[in-house]
């Protein structure tokens, strides 16, 4: 089967609603180097969506600096679901890290969530939550104390405010790493972002920083440890996200980049999903009955991917 068009749009379910969504949706070409994935999210406008397209020119154009490394060390992540649930996640996923989504159910909850992961991963595995902004800093600095109890330890707290000031506060006041991820993505400037007084470690993504060169630059400017995490793509998109952290010149962290079992779906048949807690560093190039199998007419974000080239 060969692929007569010069872009795909794909549309792929998703396994469970995340961030408010039920498919997940991009195009796809090819280039000189390797496929790019473009797939900023709908409701970004096309001077945040120009990120996007960087990251996925840079894929098909130029290809990716030398990676460092062969395998990626990934955590398997924990949505807000009961114990029981939470349990059976962390034990599936045969990753010795776990993200835990808090902030969103009750402290109770939360820790009660934290205890089972605990359970399920043993006394040496390690335990991240994130907050995704939504606590001020006094809530913060109790919740954190409770959490770190519940959890048996925590290795870090990801966003538990929404600015700089409020994670500096928090930072003072608690023993457990913090770790940036909004405070950086959604920055006018990331390379100007002064974390180092608010955080511990930065999370970076590689799409919405204009791709894998432009986030080493900023994993150097801010002179933080990184943890990379992907934003729901494909394994082309995702391979992008695997280039960067095979590329830092340290990885102390295991990254976010296990997010492909969110999607009922790839396109390709070599799709990017961890082995015992572990991403290959490889290039997985799409399938084109893969790619038959969700792509989807759509004018409208053939036009988005032109505007936005324009801009
Ligand atoms: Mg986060």
């Amino acid at each position: 089967m060969r692929l007569n068009r010069a872009v795909h749009v794909y549309s792929i379910p998703m396994r469970a609603r995340f961030r408010g969504i039920t498919r997940r949706t991009g195009l796809l070409f090819e280039g000189p180097s390797g496929w790019g994935e473009f797939c900023p999210f709908e409701e970004y406008d096309d001077a945040e969506a120009a990120a996007w397209l960087a990251c996925a020119l840079e894929a098909a154009n130029d290809g990716w600096p030398a990676p460092v490394r062969d395998r990626i060390p990934v955590n398997c992540t924990v949505p807000v679901v009961g114990p029981e649930r939470a349990h059976e996640i962390v034990q599936r996923s045969g990753c010795s890290t776990a993200k835990v989504k808090v902030a969103e159910s009750t402290l109770e909850d939360d820790c009660a969530r934290l205890e089972a992961v605990r359970d399920a991963l043993g006394p040496r595995g390690a335990i991240r939550v994130d907050a995704n902004m939504l606590w001020d800093v006094d809530t913060a600095v109790a919740a954190i104390k409770a959490m770190d109890k519940a959890a048996g330890g925590l290795q870090y707290v990801e966003q538990p405010c929404h600015t700089l000031d409020e994670l500096a506060a928090v930072r003072r006041r608690v023993g457990v790493p913090i770790a940036a991820d909004e405070s950086i993505r959604k920055a006018d400037d990331p390379m100007k972002v002064a974390v180092s007084g608010a955080a511990d470690i930065a999370v970076i993504k590689v799409a919405p920083l204009g791709g894998v060169r432009k986030a080493l630059e900023v994993a150097e400017a801010c002179g933080l440890p990184c943890v990379v995490s992907s934003a729901l793509e494909t394994s082309v998109g995702m391979a992008a996200g695997v280039a960067l952290a095979a590329a830092l010149p340290t990885l102390e962290y295991a990254c976010g980049l296990a997010t492909l079992q969110l999607l009922d779906g790839d396109v390709t048949s070599d799709p990017l999903l961890p082995v015992d807690g572990y991403l290959p560093v490889l290039t997985t190039a799409p399938k084109p009955d893969r790619i038959a199998e969700f792509e989807v007419e759509s004018p409208a974000w053939v036009e988005r991917f032109r505007r936005v080239k324009a801009y």
